[in-house]
């Protein structure tokens, strides 16, 4: 399998390259040259998590890594998780299901993907007798993920940087409680942008980018995608055996997770529509409704995860509605960068509205996040987290009429956003009891001024 870029201007690579690469140099995004086809019969007959995940990403890997060590990453990925079979569907009642993707070790379905992708760095680097230091920064919720992703990996060191004093005590200690010696937590004097531009300035510091060989795990890289479309196929194997059409409501940010389901499509698994729901960051609800995609100012919400204006694995859509034409993406991608603006035809609008649809829900009022954490929770007693009530309370618009089942995708565990929760239903939602010591765990961070110099040379000392 070769991957091409969806600006068309990049050379072709191997998955291990995608997979170190993350961005193509032509600014595009990586997706395999042609969609392999599922095997419906012989995978609605496997009867596990990680078989269905070995069948359903074989072909996306075979050129680079064999199926046997494919197979052996996949297992120890998802050993970490908590539930029975890695996820759960819950019947909601109404022809609508949850599909709770946050029994992984940091309670949201991130883990899913990163989980996979710390074990795929680690055995493409090792074959190559390389390392990497990955640095990242975060206002609370990837950090975590991508810890617990690389942590005791050998080839890698990670660097994640937070805003001091600016993250909750519990993605805080999610974090620096992790004893791992290839674990580094720095907490920044200053804001969450203050780390992100330091990160940046550190991947444009070429010479240091060079020497401490950088990388990134962000979710514009092909892996976590592909990580993702694995549990569209097990909900649809779950709820119908493969034999009927189902529906998919998901909470969205950055299209990364969406994506992967309309990618499975793309592989064969029917699929009657995917309704995106958005909260009041309704860029894309506005994009699916309108044609047009323009940009406005972020606004905080409930569901801070999904607070996006430019959502980057988009692109990989607009490529495929483009009919795979790379330079008219690049000629799209351009022209938004310089107005704000980009409108599509009523063909392509056409063709976007055979599959999709949106949904926009604000925290407040009727229909709202926390009106549907308390409606669920006394109508089903499940707790839902407010990432997860967005797409619930877009699904419920939904399902009525329809006969085809909905599946919605609870992205992350309630207790990860308690005030939220306690807000919406008057209870305060605990932790369960695989992360109960968090509070009792000692931490390990550095505290450091706003100071690139600094920052690197202690990236510098730690990894020798
Ligand atoms: C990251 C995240 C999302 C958004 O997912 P995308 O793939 O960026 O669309 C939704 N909910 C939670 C809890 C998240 O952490």
């Amino acid at each position: 399998m070769r991957y091409v870029s969806t600006r068309g201007a990049a050379p072709e690579l191997s998955f291990g390259d995608v997979l170190l690469t993350g961005l193509a140099p032509d600014g595009g995004l990586y997706l395999p040259a042609e969609w392999p086809q599922l095997d419906l019969a012989a995978i609605a007959a496997l009867d596990s998590y990680t078989d269905v995940a070995r069948a359903v990403m074989g072909p996306f890997v075979a050129d680079s890594i064999d199926e046997v060590a494919f197979g052996d990453l996949v297992d120890a990925a998802y050993s970490t998780f908590e539930a029975d079979d890695v996820v759960e569907l819950v019947d909601l009642g109404g022809g609508l299901s949850l599909l709770e993707l946050f029994h992984g070790p940091t309670l949201a379905f991130k883990d899913i993907a990163l989980q996979l992708v710390g074990h795929l760095f680690d055995h493409e680097l090792r074959t190559r007798s390389e390392r990497i230091t990955i640095v990242g920064a975060t206002s609370g919720d990837t950090g975590s993920a991508a810890i617990e992703a690389c942590r005791d990996r050998e080839a890698i060191d990670i660097f994640i940087l937070h805003p001091h004093g600016r993250v909750s005590e519990v993605q805080r200690r999610q974090m620096t409680t992790v004893g791992s010696s290839n674990v580094h937590n720095i907490a920044i004097e200053g804001t969450f942008d203050d780390c992100q531009d330091l990160v940046k300035a550190m991947f444009g510091d070429v010479p240091f980018r060079d020497e401490v060989r950088l990388g990134a795990v962000n979710s514009i890289n092909w892996a976590r995608v592909m990580a993702q479309t694995v549990y569209y196929v097990v909900a649809a194997q779950r709820l119908t055996g493969l034999a009927a059409p189902v529906s998919f409501t998901v909470p969205t940010g950055n299209f990364g997770n969406v994506f992967a389901g309309w990618s499975a499509r793309a592989m064969g698994l029917p699929v009657e529509q995917f309704c995106v729901a958005s909260n009041s960051n309704d860029i894309l609800d506005r994009f699916f409704a309108t044609g047009e995609m323009e940009i406005r100012s972020v606004v905080p919400t409930a569901s801070p995860s999904m607070d996006i204006q430019v959502s980057s694995n988009l692109e990989r859509l607009l490529f495929e509605m483009a009919g795979r034409d790379g330079q008219a993406i690049a000629d799209a991608m351009q022209t938004f960068r310089d107005t704000g603006v980009l409108t599509i035809d009523d063909d392509r609008r056409a063709w976007l509205s055979e599959t999709w649809t949106s949904q926009r829900v604000d925290d407040d009022g009727a229909g709202g996040v926390m009106e549907t954490i308390d409606r669920v929770h006394r109508e089903t007693g499940v707790v839902l987290d407010p990432h997860t009530a967005v797409g619930v309370a877009a699904a419920s618009r939904r399902v009525n009429g329809s006969h085809t089942p909905m599946v919605c995708l609870a992205t992350a565990h309630p207790a990860k956003f308690p005030d939220a929760v306690e807000k919406g239903m008057g209870v305060r939602p605990e932790l369960p009891a695989r992360v109960g010591d968090l509070f009792e765990r000692e931490e390990r961070f550095d505290v450091m001024a706003n100071d690139l110099n600094a920052v690197e040379a202690l990236v510098r000392g730690r990894i020798l």
